[in-house]
């Protein structure tokens, strides 16, 4: 159960938001100290809509569609050495092979050797859930003890059934693998699922003693 002084406090983190630099690999990222989290996922799965809701502020993830900083690593401060990192997206259908093997290759590199990183947060749009990509992120992140939270997004695209029967599924196919990842149903449009998501993520950056 969420309760309103931990959401309200949970909300004002997220908008303290601030851009803070792109790097294109981990020699020009900011000081590996603190905690981070990284938001991934496949090209207009609606990760950046995802991103502005979350920090309620307009035009917040644009800086990382701008064009020269799309395959680069963008990382946001939040407080206290907290920060997020909205990763290149990834998938597009026709991007050639020696492409795809750098990408892979920069994220395999930020993913195991970040230290500050603590967890990720999946962005899928619900009608495509857990493609290859995606498989890939939860490998990674298994391989890295990561955590890993999923926003199953668009949910307003479905009926409420039909998402939640989304959900199960997604949960079902994770488990199977021995995935611990949390999902969930989200919507940037409909602003639904965003208390769940920051409460999530929350005590990734700031965990109790004693965990983390
Ligand atoms: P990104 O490439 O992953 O950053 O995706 P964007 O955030 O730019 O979104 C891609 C497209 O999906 C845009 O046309 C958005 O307006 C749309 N979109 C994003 N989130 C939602 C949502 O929750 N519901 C609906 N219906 N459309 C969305």
């Amino acid at each position: 159960m969420i309760n309103q002084p931990a959401e309200e406090a949970h909300r004002k983190l997220f908008q303290s938001i601030a851009f803070m630099t792109s790097a294109p690999d981990l020699m020009r990222a900011p000081e590996d100290s603190g905690r981070e989290i990284a938001f991934a996922g496949r090209s207009n799965a609606g990760k950046s809509s995802a991103l502005n809701v979350l920090a309620q502020q307009k035009n917040l993830a644009r800086i990382s569609k701008t064009p020269g900083r799309t395959q680069l690593l963008n990382f946001f401060s939040l407080s206290d050495d907290r920060r997020l990192v909205d990763l290149p997206g990834y998938g597009y259908a026709k991007v050639p092979e020696a492409v795809k093997a750098q990408w892979q290759n920069a994220m395999a590199e930020y993913l195991t050797g970040r230290e500050s990183l603590c967890g990720i947060v999946l962005i899928m749009d619900i009608r495509h859930p857990l493609t290859e990509f995606d498989w890939q992120m939860v490998d990674w992140c298994q391989e890295g003890g990561l955590q890993l939270h999923i926003l199953l997004t668009k949910a307003d695209k479905l009926k409420y059934g039909a998402g939640r029967n989304v959900l199960l599924k997604v949960e079902k196919n994770l488990r199977d693998m021995n995935c611990a990842a949390t999902v969930q149903l989200f919507s940037a449009l409909k602003k639904t699922g965003l208390d769940q998501a920051r409460a999530t993520i929350y005590p990734w950056l700031y965990p109790e003693p004693g965990q983390g």
